[in-house]
């Protein structure tokens, strides 16, 4: 691919930096508009040199190849990151990180998204994964989602909720996933008790407008936002409205969530076999069994851990060791929910 020269174009990226995992080796092209303009140009640029660029958000589910293929492009949509108040409806752009939307929330003094503190990844992947937290999912309160269909690029288009498709960890977008490009979200609010003017001048908000986002690094993006909440000092009851917040996060540093590179859980749960992949790992002993550098969690059985260094080779050799285990003793292979990118000389699947 010969060189380009755009506005939201990097060269030469570690991908590992893009995601949670802390996994990935360079790669040549990736895309980071900030705007639509910028990825309109993007995609434009793509789309005559033939390229289908490969979407992520935040890079919280993604496991990146050690090779990336040098003629791909890597788009992400994680520095789109605009919201707006539109009567009682939030409208934010697919950039936006999830715990962003609990911040917002916090600010009109709404809990509609409290679920959604210390979730890392941006509404954009939230949506196509169908993000969830116990019984709340991002499709709850979500209205609208708009997107850019590759194979239309006419424009942007809006697909209301109900035609969606969500279920556990399942959205239409998953069926259009090299063509559907999510760009915002729409979510009507249960209530509005603040300004929206109050809300812009949020130092978060302000922050993440000059092009600060939340460190990609679990460990840092865990203290970035337990920062913010600790410093809001003066509300400190049971009854505050920052206790659902305080929970979360005792919840997720309690499951060791940041300690190490991961993409949380590996498998989504299969209910209709009754148990949680992790218990039924767990019966298979499957805790701490490690491969290279990555290695089942010894606190949660579908939970892959990068213990430092590890490869996307290992990681999905541990993938691969689960399903096989599985496909013995209990006659299913789980799906993966983590998305495996194949490299240039690597297969993920055999
Ligand atoms: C410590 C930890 C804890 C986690 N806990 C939870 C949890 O409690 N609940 C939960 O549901 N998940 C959890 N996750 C997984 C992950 O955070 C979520 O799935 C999140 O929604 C992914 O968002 P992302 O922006 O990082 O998506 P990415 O990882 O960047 O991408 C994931 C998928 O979404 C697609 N995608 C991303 N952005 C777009 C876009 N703009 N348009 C089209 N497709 C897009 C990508 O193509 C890819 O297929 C956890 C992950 C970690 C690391």
């Amino acid at each position: 691919m010969t060189s380009w020269n755009l506005t939201g174009l990097r060269t030469e990226q570690a991908l590992s930096r893009y995601s949670t995992y802390e996994i990935g080796g360079e790669a040549r092209f990736v895309g980071t508009p900030r705007s639509q303009e910028q990825l309109r140009e993007l995609l434009e640029q793509a789309y005559r040199r033939g390229i289908e660029p490969t979407f992520f958000g935040g890079g919280s589910n993604m496991l990146f190849p050690d090779r990336p293929d040098p003629d791909a492009l890597f788009l992400t949509t994680r520095e789109m990151v605009d919201f707006k108040l539109e009567g009682d409806r939030l409208v934010v752009s697919s950039g936006m990180p999830m715990s962003m939307l609990a911040v917002i929330g916090y600010g009109l003094g709404i809990s509609d998204f409290d679920f959604a503190f210390l979730l890392p990844g941006t509404v954009g992947g939230g949506v196509y994964m169908n993000a969830k937290y116990f019984d709340r999912h991002i499709s709850d309160t979500l209205v609208n989602v708009h997107y850019v269909d590759l194979q239309r690029p006419s424009g942007i288009q809006t697909l209301g909720r109900e035609a969606c498709g969500f279920g556990y960890k399942q959205s239409v977008f998953q069926d259009n996933s090299s063509n559907w490009l999510i760009v915002g979200a729409e979510f009507k609010l249960s209530s509005i008790s603040r300004e929206a003017v109050s809300l812009l001048a949020l130092p978060e908000w302000i922050a993440l407008r000059e092009g600060k986002l939340p460190p990609t690094r679990l460990p840092e993006f865990a203290l970035h936002f337990i920062g913010w909440l600790e410093d809001k000092e003066g509300e400190k009851g049971e009854d505050s409205a920052l206790a659902p917040l305080r929970k979360v996060v005792q919840d997720r540093v309690g499951k060791m969530h940041f300690t190490y590179p991961s993409c949380g859980s590996v498998f989504k749960n299969d209910y209709t076999v009754g148990e949680p992949i992790g218990k039924l790992a767990d019966r298979l002993h499957l805790r701490g069994v490690q491969r290279g550098n990555a290695r089942i969690s010894p606190v949660h059985g579908n939970v892959i851990q990068n213990i430092g260094g590890a490869k996307a080779a290992d990681v999905i050799e541990l993938i691969h060791h689960v399903q096989d285990a599985f496909d013995r003793h209990y006659g299913f292979v789980p799906e993966p929910e983590v998305v495996v990118i194949e490299g240039k000389s690597s297969s993920y699947r055999r």
